[in-house]
């Protein structure tokens, strides 16, 4: 994906989104493309100094979500909200948080699962339903076939609460009256953070050190004093799902909660590695299903908006596209201009050789007299140690190979560490750094050089370690509940939208 093999076809004006008009601004790139299909155009081949037939057809289209409704017909809002699921759209409607929730992620399990049967930590109820069937080319050719396409025309939390009471689970979260039922008390859920701990989650991406040309400055988003993370780009999303949030969430949340969250992290860190096996996909379907189906016994239905559900179609588009990063939205985005170059100041490089970890103390260049030119790194290395999620972390006060500090720059790759906030010596290490997904920065070097470091790729891929199946812990009882007047009492009709001090809903 490069900017001088792209061109631009189409600009649609206006603030606006242009909604269901813009087939109005499509008609003439559709009959464009139906000309290049049918007949071709004449074309000059400047290799050969000839003419030819060119032809030409679409791909594929890349798209945001709201996106991807325009142009393909298919609503993604309401009870069919999934494309992919289409009919079959796994959705109920919550009455109290009055949304849509697309849970069910059992049904997408191997039918002999455990988790099928577990009623008491899903949504009370067995699952024996097979997974949506995705729709093929020729179903949809069938659906359309005929269409006349007409060109031209939280306190969230309090209600998230009602709703699994309604839904008859999680029986420790319901709301239970007081005084008399003057005063409602809501336990704490599972996944609600005390303020240290929020302290604890937004220092970890606060001090993070990342490497040049990664990503913006996250740290820069981060408010400390209100725990507050805001005003990032999607790709400094992406770059904090796959590196930031495991230590994040594993520093500052139960075992119960940061492990399908890591999980998650793993899950997209792997999907969207530059080269990916065949062979491993269906490593990571079976990888994402148990992890959103491990979600569902802690989050409550409000959470699974829609988007929450679509990572588990994105193996497939894999299977179909091939890998992410050439379909993902980043390059265009950027070719639209909306991101900037991002200048970052460099630190000290740190490295990565095989399964040592350490940092450059000091690059020597050994000349024999022109004939040949070797380049070395002296190294500290640090002992290496993974913990009960998978994560690989080292210490930076238990130095070794003391007496083996020289390595070809050929041998290493660049990684990162990430400090764990409980333990000052302790760093969790980011391996693989894909430097093109993240390559924010004008067209790097085309000199014909290769950097010091090749890519690595995470392979064989490397997914945090699945946790043992026990109960859930639906509550948390180290920390008081929240008590509140019972608005809901005598006024049944009437909607309470003040903004009470309920602070489960997550970092925006
Ligand atoms: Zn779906």
């Amino acid at each position: 994906m490069k900017a001088e093999y792209s061109m631009l076809s189409l600009l649609i004006p206006g603030p606006q989104s242009p909604g269901n008009n813009i087939d109005v601004y499509l008609q003439p790139l559709i009959e464009e493309l139906k000309v290049l299909w049918d007949l071709g155009v004449e074309t000059c081949d400047a290799s050969v100094k000839q003419t030819f037939q060119m032809r030409a057809s679409l791909l594929w289209t890349i798209s945001d979500f709201p996106g991807y409704a325009m142009l393909s017909g298919w609503s993604t809002k309401g009870k069919l909200a999934c494309p992919g699921c289409n009919y079959n759209t796994n959705s109920t409607y919550l009455k109290h948080s009055r949304k849509m929730c697309y849970m069910g992620h059992r049904a997408f399990l191997p039918m002999d699962h455990k988790y099928r049967s577990n009623a008491r930590d899903f949504n009370g109820r067995t699952e024996n339903r097979p997974p949506p069937e995705l729709l093929k080319g020729e179903d949809i050719f069938d659906l359309l076939e005929g269409f006349n396409n007409a060109f031209g025309k939280t306190k969230d939390y309090e209600k998230a609460r009602l709703d699994l009471q309604d839904m008859g689970i999680r029986k420790k979260l319901h709301p239970k009256e007081l005084d008399q039922g003057k005063k409602i008390v809501f336990a704490k859920a599972c996944f609600s953070m005390t303020t240290k701990e929020k302290t604890t989650f937004c220092y970890v991406l606060k001090k993070a050190k990342i490497p040049d040309g990664c990503a913006s400055n996250i740290s820069k988003c981060v408010q400390l004093a209100e725990r507050k993370v805001s005003g990032y780009k999607s790709h400094d999303a992406h770059f904090m799902l796959h590196y930031l949030l495991q230590v994040a969430v594993r520093s500052a949340m139960s075992n119960q909660v940061a492990h399908p969250l890591i999980r998650l992290c793993s899950f997209f860190r792997c999907l969207c590695q530059k080269v990916i096996e065949v062979a491993d996909l269906d490593i990571l379907q079976t990888e994402i299903v148990e992890t959103l189906c491990r979600l569902e016994t802690i989050f409550p239905p409000s959470f699974f908006d829609i988007m929450v559900h679509l990572p588990i179609h994105l193996v497939n588009e894999v299977r179909l596209g091939g890998p992410v990063q050439f379909r993902w939205m980043y390059f265009t985005e950027r070719y639209l201009g909306k991101l900037k170059s991002y200048v970052r100041n460099k630190s000290r490089p740190e490295v990565q050789s095989i399964a040592y970890y350490g940092s450059i103390t000091e690059i020597v260049e050994v000349d024999y007299y022109g004939m040949l030119k070797f380049v070395l790194f002296r190294c500290d290395w640090f002992e290496v140690e993974e913990d009960k999620f998978g994560l690989t972390c080292v210490y930076f006060n238990k130095r070794c190979y003391m007496d083996d500090p020289f390595v070809l720059a050929s041998q290493v790759h660049q990684c990162f560490y990430i400090q764990d906030p409980s333990n000052p010596n302790r760093h969790y290490v980011m391996k693989s750094i894909p430097r093109e997904f993240f390559n924010l920065n004008e067209q790097s070097t085309s000199n014909g050089q290769q950097p010091y470091q090749c890519d690595p790729s995470d392979h064989p891929i490397n997914l945090a370690v699945s946790d043992e199946t026990r109960e859930v812990e639906f509550d948390r009882n180290d920390i008081p509940p929240t008590i509140i007047v019972n608005s809901l009492r005598g006024s049944d009709e009437k909607e309470s939208d003040d903004d009470s001090s309920f602070d489960e809903t997550h970092l925006d």
